[in-house]
């Protein structure tokens, strides 16, 4: 039997509808006073993981350029790379100090914070860059490369969004947090399975962190490159080329000429003038987004 509302009952009921749908359709009040205030201050510092070379390296001395001072960090093995960064970050004027920590390692991610607040003033931006890969067939993959794969780049990332988003709250002035994911966070490579797979988490984690940060005025997103000529696709195309049988250089060369639209592998400046983007107030209004920069290979 079909249930009627009297008409009678429809039109008394109808203006408190409408009142009602005037109040839960005006955004909650954080929202509409809604801003990143970071970029007021003049003196920026951020944190860099894993900068010593590679995107890591183009990312800090391109915000650097854009007046930030920069905690370079690396692992203990890369201190001599770190120093090299430094120096070309205060030869454009800028403040930075080399910081090792391995980022798998909560404690040492905590003391990196307070070192660079301590060194630098307060933090305005984490940039959560440090990533290993590994190449192997999916069912050769022993657990503890599994483990370390995910210690890295999953909890490691983990840590500095964490760490980070803990002191940008003390401080109570917002901020933002980023992190690298990649391509194969969209679309799993061969022989990359569990590298994709913490790269998915990376997404998941980003817009995780965005939502519970939102009212702290801080913002978080990521960058997924594609095909960038690094150390790190230095040993994808040896790897990749010795199961293929393909000699060291032709694996990237033929990737990027399948691959990818725009017909060059990429440069670290590709992904460091978005992730430039996503540290300026150009962004503000963008939180839990991961962002791709691949010459056209993937298509969100
Ligand atoms: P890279 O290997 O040249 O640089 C990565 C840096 O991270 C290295 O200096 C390394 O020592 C550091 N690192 C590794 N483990 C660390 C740890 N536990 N603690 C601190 N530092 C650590 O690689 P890259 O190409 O510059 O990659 C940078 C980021 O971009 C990575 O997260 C990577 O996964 C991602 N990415 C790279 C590509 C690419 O094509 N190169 C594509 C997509 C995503």
């Amino acid at each position: 039997m079909l249930f009627r509302v009297p008409a009678r009952t429809a039109w008394q009921a109808a203006p408190k509808l409408t009142q009602l749908s005037r109040v839960t359709t005006r955004a909650p009040q954080w929202v509409r006073r809604y801003a990143t205030p970071s970029m007021e201050q003049q003196d920026r510092t951020a944190i860099v993981t894993g900068s010593s070379r590679g995107i890591g390296k183009a990312i800090a001395l391109r915000l650097a350029r854009d007046g930030y001072d920069i905690c370079v960090n690396d692992v203990q093995a890369n201190q001599a790379g770190c120093e090299e960064v430094v120096k070309e970050i205060k030869g454009i004027g800028r403040n930075a100090f080399p910081f090792t920590a391995d980022v798998s390692n909560r404690q040492e991610v905590q003391k990196m914070v307070e070192a660079s607040v301590n060194e630098l003033g307060p933090l305005n931006t984490m940039v959560a860059n440090a990533g290993i890969a590994q190449v192997k067939p999916l069912l050769d993959l022993t657990e503890e490369d599994m483990k370390r794969m995910f210690e890295v780049n999953v909890y490691g990332l983990y840590n500095c969004y964490s760490t980070a988003a803990k002191q940008l709250i003390k401080q109570g002035n917002g901020g933002k947090i980023l992190g690298a994911a990649s391509i194969v966070a969209f679309k799993a490579f061969p022989f990359l399975a569990h590298y994709s797979a913490s790269k998915w988490a990376v997404r998941g984690l980003t817009q995780a962190f965005a939502m519970d940060l939102a009212t702290h005025k801080i913002t978080v997103n990521a960058y997924a490159p594609g095909i960038v000529g690094t150390a790190m696709w230095d040993l994808i195309d040896e790897e990749v080329g010795k199961m293929t049988g393909h000699k060291k250089g032709e694996t990237i060369k033929k990737y990027s000429g399948e691959l990818i639209a725009l017909g060059r592998t990429s440069v670290p400046e590709d992904v460091s003038s978005t992730v430039s983007f996503l540290c300026s107030p150009d962004s503000d209004y963008m939180t839990g987004q991961t962002i791709v920069i691949d010459g056209g290979i993937v298509f969100t």
